[in-house]
């Protein structure tokens, strides 16, 4: 399976869309003398095989036309939660009619919990053309479920976040499997309990590590590196991840300063990979 991670930022980027932190304009200046590098991050999103896609985020258009990737070519995506850095919906209008020709996968099979679907609902009515809700179907889900479309396969169990409705999801094809851990703090007990009784070993865990080495409380909806370090020690322990197991830490913010130097610290120290925008992994 390839996985290719091609936004690994929070909600407002790195840098930060309107902020003059320290960081973010230190950042800043160095990208105006075109040394950004890894440290420049987008919205959230991943995509398996190119055809599936964690995430429709709205840096969508911007993953597209750094990355040289196709698009259109996805047909499943799997959102966990409606906030705005993982679901831009109001793109989708564009998947058809004049503004897209000769699609790969002309039909797209959407899943998300009901606000995510409301979401998508609501962002589209004003200018969605007939051809293009042709091309898109809409599909609810909850905790707990077991989806499959084509031969792809999808668990789904709840995260600890702003609200109880993000899913995390557990992704297998050809006897590969990625979990996706974020946007979550530590998981809830009834996941950990779900992946306990689902008994599959993983290849891939991808972490939100929006702290990184700042401190969070135990109540946090995101973690940083001990708190990846205690969910990697417990799914070790469960046996849902062995020593061939990866684990890829996402989703760093602005307020947690990701330089080059942290990250690589945080991979020496900790032995996890940090993930950056653009980045594939072969499994
Ligand atoms: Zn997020
Ligand atoms: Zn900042
Ligand atoms: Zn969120």
């Amino acid at each position: 399976m390839k996985i290719q991670y091609l936004g690994t930022a929070a909600a407002e980027g790195v840098p930060a869309l309107f902020c003059n932190c320290a960081y973010c304009r230190a950042l800043r200046g160095r990208i105006a003398r075109g040394e950004g590098g890894r440290e420049v991050r987008s919205r959230a999103q991943i995509l398996l095989d190119g055809e599936l896609s964690i995430e429709f985020p709205p840096d969508s258009f911007y993953h597209m036309a750094r990355f040289g990737v196709d698009l259109s070519a996805v047909r499943y995506a799997l959102i966990t939660h409606s906030h705005m850095d993982h679901l831009c919906a109001h793109d989708l209008v564009l998947r058809g009619y004049k503004y897209a020709h000769e699609m790969t996968a002309p039909h797209l099979t959407l899943f998300g919990n009901r606000e995510v679907l409301d979401v998508v609902e609501e962002c589209t009515r004003r200018e969605m053309k007939g051809e293009v809700a042709n091309n898109l179907t809409l599909r609810a889900v909850g905790a707990f479920e077991e989806i499959a479309f084509d031969d792809w396969k999808a668990y789904t169990m709840p995260a600890r976040h702003s609200s109880r409705e993000p899913l995390l999801y557990l992704i297998e094809r050809g006897g590969k499997r990625v979990l996706h851990l974020t946007d979550t703090g530590l998981l809830p007990e009834e996941s950990f309990a779900f992946l306990g009784a689902l008994n599959r070993r993983v290849d891939v865990v991808t972490l939100d590590c929006t702290f990184l080495f700042e401190e969070a409380s135990a109540a946090a909806r995101h973690m940083g590196i001990a708190e990846n370090i205690a969910v990697r020690s417990r799914l070790l322990s469960m046996g849902v991840a062995d020593e061939r197991t990866k684990f890829v830490i996402t989703h760093f913010s602005h307020n947690s300063a990701p330089s080059d130097e942290a990250v690589r610290r945080a991979e020496r120290e900790y032995g996890f990979i940090a993930a950056y925008d653009g980045m594939l992994l072969e499994i």
